[in-house]
């Protein structure tokens, strides 16, 4: 497969670079395989058996990567026929914890199957991702007593013997990388590019995703207002997926807006960054209903002539195949 040329202009980047070139990484998918999204959590912290909170996963050039990993979207992906030791790369946009949450549930869950049989995840995040890292998994963090317990005790150690481990166990050591916008993250055969969301600053760091592969690029804005650092991180991208919190002008204030943004504003936003296709998610319950669903799509396509698909979970995307699955309108 032919280089995207972005490869070849990262030696004279002057943006901050991140190598994680990893020999010894399990082959999940095929180096040569199209790069697969699948939707697992395009809700929000609101409780619904339909849509679980943030979270997407790209699986590209044999690697297995999370975007976020909020409330309940680890269950997806097992029904998306994964499990936590698969993934070898999750970045986080934000703390905020339908962006978080199951963070826990993927470190520990891959610690213990995996049996240090694999390499330790590689986590990239804004301040303070190392501090919970250490609050949840450090000697004194939250899950301190369970890991001791399940290095120390004699029926621990059996299990993890029968799971092909040596003992002595290792502790969950998770590989964390604080991040902000404008540092890039080169993988194999992918680059990531963080840039700026404007969310809910100064009181969490949040940012955006670019993820450029062999065979195409996507644009994750994570939770922002449609702004113009989203417009320029999603320039000339396949995919743009873009949280569409809000119908267009019933924000209760101006910060709710410009926290949340707008479906008129995703549109524009869009349309000026000359993305293929817009996916839409992060949608609430007073959005996500028939005739309002199909209103905001039609006033999008008023002013954005790219593809408009309206995410779900589970729904699996492809740059050459944007618009595979049931429910893309
Ligand atoms: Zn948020």
């Amino acid at each position: 497969m032919k280089r995207r040329p972005f490869l070849g202009t990262l030696a004279a980047s002057a943006l901050p670079l991140v190598t994680d070139e990893d020999p010894s990484r399990p082959q999940a998918q095929s180096a040569r395989a199209p790069t697969t999204i699948t939707l697992l959590g395009t809700g929000t912290p609101h409780p619904s058996l339909e849509r679980q909170s943030s979270s997407y996963l790209v699986e590209t050039g044999g690697d297995t990567i999370l975007l976020d990993h909020g409330t309940g979207s680890h269950h997806r992906l097992l029904e998306s026929g994964h499990q936590a030791v698969d993934v070898t790369h999750v970045f986080f946009t934000h703390l905020h914890y339908d962006h978080c949450m199951d963070y826990a549930r993927l470190v520990l869950q891959r610690w213990d199957q995996g049996a240090d049989r694999i390499p330790d995840l590689d986590v990239y995040g804004p301040a303070p991702i190392r501090r919970m890292t250490d609050l949840l998994f450090g000697p004194d963090g939250v899950y301190g007593p369970d890991i001791r317990a399940r290095i120390e005790h004699q029926s621990s150690i059996d299990t993890f013997a029968a799971r092909g481990g040596t003992p002595p166990r290792k502790r969950p050591t998770p590989q964390v990388r604080e991040i902000k916008a404008g540092d890039v993250v080169q993988g194999k055969s992918w680059k990531l590019t963080a840039g700026h969301a404007v969310h809910v600053q100064p009181y969490l760091e949040c940012l955006a995703f670019r993820l450029d592969a062999e065979d195409g690029s996507l644009c994750y804005s994570g939770d922002s207002g449609a702004t113009d650092s989203i417009v320029e991180l999603a320039r000339g991208c396949d995919i743009l997926i873009h949280m569409n919190h809000l119908f267009s002008g019933t924000a209760p204030t101006p910060a709710f807006r410009d926290a949340v943004g707008h479906h008129k504003g995703n549109a524009r936003a869009a349309q000026r960054a000359g993305v293929k296709t817009l996916v839409l998610v992060h949608a609430v319950p007073s959005i996500d209903q028939p005739r309002i669903r199909e209103r905001i799509v039609h006033e999008i396509r008023q002013e954005f002539t790219g593809n408009v698909v309206w995410g779900h979970d589970l729904m699996q995307l492809t740059f050459r195949s944007p618009v595979i699955a049931a429910g893309g309108y």
